[in-house]
């Protein structure tokens, strides 16, 4: 068999790889990187996340101000942007992962958030205002508290685009439709180099360190019914069609520990005409029209028997939408519908639901027919809200205002208004799924752990497949983190 060697060998071309190969590059080490996918399909989940949203611990616009060279004094003059503390990033994990987060894991993510992203703009990431985040209020801009601040330059696609220049100009190479088939130790257990495939067959490549950075397994439909559960093998794919799981196979049949929440995922609801897979966008190809649904904090959401099934003002979305698109693919044919009225219009169309197609009525009951929900269960239901919103103070979307339902389960804890300004509008939604939780045991220098809790020598792994970082729910903007933090330190490592 064919047979080259080099430093370090990255397996995927998401951010998390990226970072890696940038990393170890910067680190003295000579870097290949392979990814499984053709070059027009690069970037993995990390391409299609619109938003692209960073989070991280600040203390206010001066910590800011480094990332964003190009905002003026006069913009930022209009921002109001209260400090994320390293108390306020921990105790979100903690409390959305029900203290199921590894602590190690959850520090490293909050200590390094700052770091990361600065070290990226250093290595030539643009970064921009995430304004979607914000409301305007009298001139002024309020951010929602603990929402992001920053996202990537045009969005996912833009990260990924950015990463590969800086690739191009440090002269670290890429190989495309080059898939990791299998991991290569020698009689200690140490990792010398893998298999790959591509479309000339099979080779091997020799190397002193390698870093897995090719994503979970939400690509996969049996692996999806195996350990997400019955119905997971049928939902929509938000991102990429490669993620399969190769990376955490691989590294499961040299020995490494299988870890994590496996039955867990993020999933979110997204519109329901989006596709099975890239469902991300309405038109991939295009890049357009995103299909993330989150406005139901605000409104009312039913199922397709006209009941609703959750609390929507439990949160803002940032911390309960991860979970939300499990609780809708429970839900019967896994639609649901998300219903405003007109006081509402205003705040629904900042959140960016280009694309869709609504259902707008005069009335609950023709609104029921039009969705073909039972009229009078879903005028049920409204009357029931209705009456059960207490209105003692004012609505608030940017903070969580309080404003409930009293009577009713399940409650609306915050954000509650009477349903009663026609026109009334509706957009289907469905489960989404994003990415999974399952994956590898790592340790605080990304090495992969053993069954014995014992490093694999020569093996480090980053972004998705890591697991121990999220449980049952994750506070958005923290998957991309999580892949430049560990991505920064395994490629380090791995060149070590
Ligand atoms: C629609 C959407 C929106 C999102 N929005 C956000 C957001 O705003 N903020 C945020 O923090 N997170 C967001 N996320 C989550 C985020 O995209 C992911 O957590 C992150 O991009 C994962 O990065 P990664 O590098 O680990 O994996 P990926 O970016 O998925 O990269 C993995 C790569 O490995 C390749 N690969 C797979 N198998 C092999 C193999 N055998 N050999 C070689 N290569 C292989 C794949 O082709 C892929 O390119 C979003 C995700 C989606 C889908």
């Amino acid at each position: 068999m064919k047979t080259e060697n080099t430093d370090v060998v990255v397996v995927g071309f998401g951010n998390a790889a990226q970072a890696a190969a940038v990393a170890a590059h910067q680190a003295g080490a000579k870097v290949l990187v392979l990814e499984k996918a053709p070059e027009k399909k690069k970037g993995g989940n990390t391409w299609f996340s619109h938003g692209a949203q960073f989070r991280h611990v600040h203390n206010g616009i001066e910590d800011e101000k480094p990332l964003l060279p190009h905002v003026s004094e006069s913009e930022w003059a209009k921002i109001d942007l209260p400090p994320y503390t390293k108390d306020d990033f921990y105790s979100d994990i903690m409390r959305v992962t029900r203290g199921r987060s590894v602590p190690e894991l959850a520090e490293l993510l909050v200590n390094e958030s700052y770091p990361t992203v600065r070290w990226m703009r250093e290595m030539g990431i643009e970064w921009e205002i995430l304004y979607s985040a914000a409301k305007p209020e009298g001139g002024r801009l309020r951010w929602h508290h603990g929402s992001s601040f920053i996202n990537s330059k045009d969005g996912g696609g833009g990260l990924v685009e950015m990463w590969h220049r800086i690739l191009r100009n440090k002269g670290i190479p890429a190989r495309f439709e080059t898939a990791a088939s299998r991991i290569l130790t020698n009689e200690s257990g140490r990792v010398y180099g893998l298999v790959v495939e591509t479309p000339e067959g099979f080779s091997e490549i020799h190397c002193k360190g390698l870093v897995l950075g090719c994503g979970g397994f939400s690509a996969n439909p049996a692996l999806r019914a195996q350990f997400l559960g019955a119905g997971w093998d049928l939902a929509k794919v938000r991102g990429t069609k490669y993620n399969t799981g190769d990376g955490i196979q691989m590294a499961l049949d040299i020995g490494a520990q299988p870890f994590g929440h496996w039955s867990g995922s993020h999933a979110t609801p997204i519109d329901a005409d989006a596709g099975d897979y890239e469902g991300g966008f309405l038109d991939p190809a295009n890049r357009r029209y995103r299909t993330h649904r989150y406005a139901w904090t605000i409104g009312v959401m039913v199922n397709s028997e006209g009941r609703r099934f959750i609390d929507e003002g439990e949160d803002f979305h940032s911390y309960t939408y991860a979970k939300t698109g499990a609780e809708i693919l429970k839900q019967p044919g896994g639609i649901a519908y998300q219903i405003f009225d007109e006081k509402l219009k205003e705040a629904v169309s900042r959140y960016l639901y280009d694309g869709a197609t609504p259902v707008v009525a005069n009335s609950i009951k023709e609104l029921a027919e039009m969705l073909e929900i039972n009229p009078s269960a879903l005028h049920k239901t409204v009357d029931e809200f209705n009456n059960a919103v207490v209105e003692d103070r004012p609505f608030d979307e940017v903070i969580r205002d309080g404003r409930h339902t009293e009577g009713i389960y399940p409650p609306k804890t915050n954000w509650a208004q009477k349903l009663d300004t026609p026109p009334f509008t509706a957009y289907a939604a469905t489960c989404g799924l994003t990415f999974t939780y399952g994956g590898l045991k790592i340790n605080t220098d990304c090495q992969v752990l053993n069954r014995s809790d014992r490093p694999i020598p020569g093996l480090y792994a980053a972004g998705e497949l890591t697991a121990g970082f999220f449980y049952y729910n994750y506070p958005s903007g923290s998957g991309l983190l999580r892949g430049a933090v560990t991505g920064k330190i395994a490629g380090t490592n791995a060149a070590r």
